[in-house]
């Protein structure tokens, strides 16, 4: 039983959202030529917007969680609150109806590195970084692929060497988002080579600010610079920052990896939704160009106003899952390819619509933009393991399809004998 109602926990955070951000006005409905006319995969800015941006979400998320509404299901002994889920939903329920600072920076620190830490790490770890986390004093990235070990993970091979109490981490990681403004990163390196592949992993919590650490970014075809190579040399972890046993990095990596299928595309996702933004404005620009009665737009627009209704269904069984305490499992692999399933078809879809003018900048509102979605969305079939992985893994775990050969696995042809008879 919580200490506290819902109805007060309510009381409480409306009168704190009061006295701390503007209500937002009444939610317009879209009109075709109004408002901003942006669109993305991915957020696009400058380093100086990008500063600013961080700024501005750690000093709202500090506030948040002075206020007691930073952690609302997390032990009190890390500043949490330890009430249900069903709280926590209520706050974010009621923020949403306030401008408050976008706060997709913490996205992979706290929906992904921070519940790693608090189930693997120390008790020194968790005390020195959990509350830093959640209260936005530092920021957590993901440090795993490489540019030889992407949907194969375990095939990585950035070493960490065993100095007495230390570690000594050398090796080089790729893709890593948010690597420029984060301050920890959680990186599993290979401790072992003797061991088979997935045993001779073992996760660390790295201070991305030592020496030995070379951030460099990578430019996008979208134009932005989200992500970048992190070099590392020779760098020195404490042997407290490890996360979980020695070689044991490959369930520490499960842990991260199932929270991030959960938080791309799944649960609570609105993107999912046959009426978010996205689907709104298309079908808006159907409109604007009359193709509103051309039966094969039309035959499209359905088709894909479904594929977004059945992705917000999937979520809804995942959602009800969580609530009755089981873990989703292969529903967070579909809701994530289903999510950009969904998103390039749209994309596509407005493509042919738009014709040159999805290239060429004419100036006219709503045209080019779509570019950006257009380019950014590759990335997203990407992230979080591509649409082809995210295949195997609803193939033979869902409807029970033979394994698909695997990098290691002998090739079920090494024996045949092929012979060419030349005429
Ligand atoms: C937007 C974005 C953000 C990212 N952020 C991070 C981050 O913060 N931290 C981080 O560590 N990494 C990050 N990544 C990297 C991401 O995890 C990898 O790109 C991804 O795991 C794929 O690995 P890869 O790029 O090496 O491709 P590969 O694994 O080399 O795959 C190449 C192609 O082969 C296909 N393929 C591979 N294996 C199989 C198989 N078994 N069966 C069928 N097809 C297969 C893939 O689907 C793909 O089409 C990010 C990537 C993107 C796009």
């Amino acid at each position: 039983m919580a200490e506290i109602t819902l109805e007060d926990f309510e009381k409480e955070a409306r009168s704190f959202l009061d006295a701390n951000a503007e209500r937002r006005e009444e939610e317009k409905a879209f009109v075709w030529g109004e408002g901003a006319d942006m669109m993305g995969a991915f957020e696009e800015r400058s380093r100086e917007s990008e500063e600013r941006i961080v700024g501005d979400a750690k000093t709202w998320r500090g506030k948040k969680f002075a206020a007691g509404f930073g952690w609302i299901t997390g032990p009190k002994k890390f500043g949490g609150r330890e009430l249900p889920g069903s709280f926590d939903k209520a706050y974010a329920r009621l923020e949403a109806q306030y401008r408050t600072p976008n706060e997709s920076v913490f996205g992979i620190g706290l929906g992904m590195v921070a519940p790693t830490i608090l189930a693997h790490a120390t008790e020194e770890a968790k005390e020195q970084y959990l509350t830093a986390m959640w209260s936005a004093d530092i920021v957590g990235c993901q440090l795993f692929s490489e540019p030889g070990a992407g949907s194969d993970l375990a095939s990585l091979s950035t070493k960490a060497l065993r100095d007495g109490e230390e570690w000594i981490i050398t090796g080089q990681k790729v893709w890593t988002s948010g690597a420029q403004y984060s301050d920890i990163g959680e990186i599993i390196c290979r401790t072992n080579p003797d061991l088979p592949k997935h045993k001779g992993l073992t996760g660390f919590i790295v201070d991305m600010h030592a020496p030995g650490i070379e951030i460099r970014p990578l430019r996008q075809m979208t134009g932005g610079a989200s992500f970048n190579e992190v070099f590392f040399n020779e760098v020195r972890v404490p042997d407290s920052h490890r996360l979980g046993d020695e070689n044991n990095g490959w369930n520490v990596a499960l842990t991260t990896l199932m929270n991030e299928r959960a938080s791309i595309g799944g649960g609570g996702s609105t993107a999912s939704n046959a009426d978010n933004p996205l689907v709104v404005r298309l079908i808006a620009m159907v409109q604007h160009f009359g193709l509103n009665n051309d039966p094969l737009v039309r035959d499209e627009l359905a088709a894909l106003i479904t594929g977004y209704r059945v992705a917000s269904y999937n979520n809804q069984r995942a959602m009800a899952k969580i609530r009755s305490g089981q873990t989703p499992g292969p529903e967070m692999s579909i809701a994530k390819m289903a999510l950009t399933i969904n998103q390039t078809k749209l994309g596509n879809f407005a493509a042919r619509v738009l014709g040159p003018r999805i290239q060429a900048d004419t100036g006219e509102w709503g045209t080019y933009s779509w570019g950006s979605l257009l380019l950014g969305t590759p990335g997203l079939r990407i992230a979080g393991g591509s649409d082809e992985v995210m295949r195997n893994i609803v193939g033979e775990r869902v409807l029970g399809l033979p394994k698909e050969p695997g990098i290691d696995s002998v090739s079920p042809f090494r024996d045949l004998k092929i012979s060419v008879t030349q005429k």
